[in-house]
């Protein structure tokens, strides 16, 4: 029999990690399935998915540029993919329709305070970015207990619009980029994507304290620049996505098989690497 066919669709996507990393979750649980990278150009995204998930596709994940658009295809939507304004999992439901659902959130707390032992109650956390990633971490963020959330965009007004989304004035605010200094954080949170990009962080290095971890979503040579900061800045404590990459597709895996795979074993392969 055809094992049971999954995807990535992004734009580009040939470096995709996802593929390897749920193929790793499936040998573990004695799974058999397909996993593929689907290149799709965004006016080819919409097609793209309705014509997989016709085929027989019986997952997908979505990243980079598509992860809007993969919430406006589905008829379905989580409060997690609702939250973030974005979708990273589709799901297909009977009658051909589709479930979207979003574990950048899960994912990354689950990374932080399972693997990193960092128990975020009563922490003053600052987050760098309101895009999708961002707006997924905020809210998993204020979900996980942090004291105070304190947003800072290069657009402020998406800053604002999160915390007003966000809703919780006393616990959740936003300032300027500009503004930071005589504020301390016990985290520190890099959703921008300079890192890939390009831009600076152009933060005054006494808003860490000695305790303080600054975690980069990204990882590998695209959390350089942040890395650089937060090390120049005195942290002891930094940690890279790479952790909650793998953590974002267990949450995916889990939903698709019903089974939960061990993440420490994958996690431990792909540091190897990155
Ligand atoms: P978006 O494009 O939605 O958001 C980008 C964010 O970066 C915005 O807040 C944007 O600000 C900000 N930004 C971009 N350039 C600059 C700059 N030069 N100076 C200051 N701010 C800047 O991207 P995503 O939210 O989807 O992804 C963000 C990052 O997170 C990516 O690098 C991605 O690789 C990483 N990521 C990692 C995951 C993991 O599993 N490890 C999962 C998801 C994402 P503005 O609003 O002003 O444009």
């Amino acid at each position: 029999a055809e094992a049971h066919r999954f995807a990535v669709f992004g734009h580009p996507i040939a470096h995709s990690l996802s593929p390897q990393i749920h193929q790793a979750f499936a040998d573990q649980l004695g799974i058999r399935l397909s996993y593929e990278t689907i290149d799709a150009a965004p006016d080819q995204f919409e097609p793209a998915v309705r014509r997989f998930f016709a085929e027989g596709g019986l997952g997908a994940n979505v990243t980079m540029p598509h992860k809007i658009a993969a919430l406006n295809v589905a008829a379905e939507r989580s409060e997690a993919a609702i939250r973030a304004g974005a979708a990273n999992t589709l799901t297909p439901l009977v009658g051909g329709k589709l479930q979207a659902h979003n574990t950048d959130g899960s994912g990354f707390v689950r990374d932080i305070t399972e693997r990193h032992s960092l128990d975020l109650r009563g922490h003053d956390a600052l987050l760098l970015g309101a895009g999708g990633a961002a707006r997924a971490v905020a809210w998993a963020l204020m979900d996980a207990g942090v004291q105070t959330l304190t947003i800072v965009n290069r657009s402020p007004d998406r800053a604002d619009e999160l915390a007003d989304a966000i809703g919780e004035p006393a616990r959740c605010h936003t300032r300027y980029w500009d503004d930071l200094e005589g504020k301390c954080f016990d985290l520190v949170v890099n959703a921008t994507s300079i890192g890939v990009i390009g831009g600076s962080f152009d933060l005054p290095m006494s808003i860490l304290q000695d305790h303080s971890t600054c975690y980069d979503l990204c990882y590998g040579a695209a959390a350089a620049d942040f890395k650089g900061w937060a090390t120049a800045a005195g942290t002891r404590y930094f940690r890279d996505g790479l952790g909650m990459l793998v953590e974002q597709a267990a949450d995916a895996f889990e939903r698709w098989h019903g089974q939960r795979p061990d993440t420490d074993p994958v996690y431990n392969l792909l540091r190897q690497r990155y």
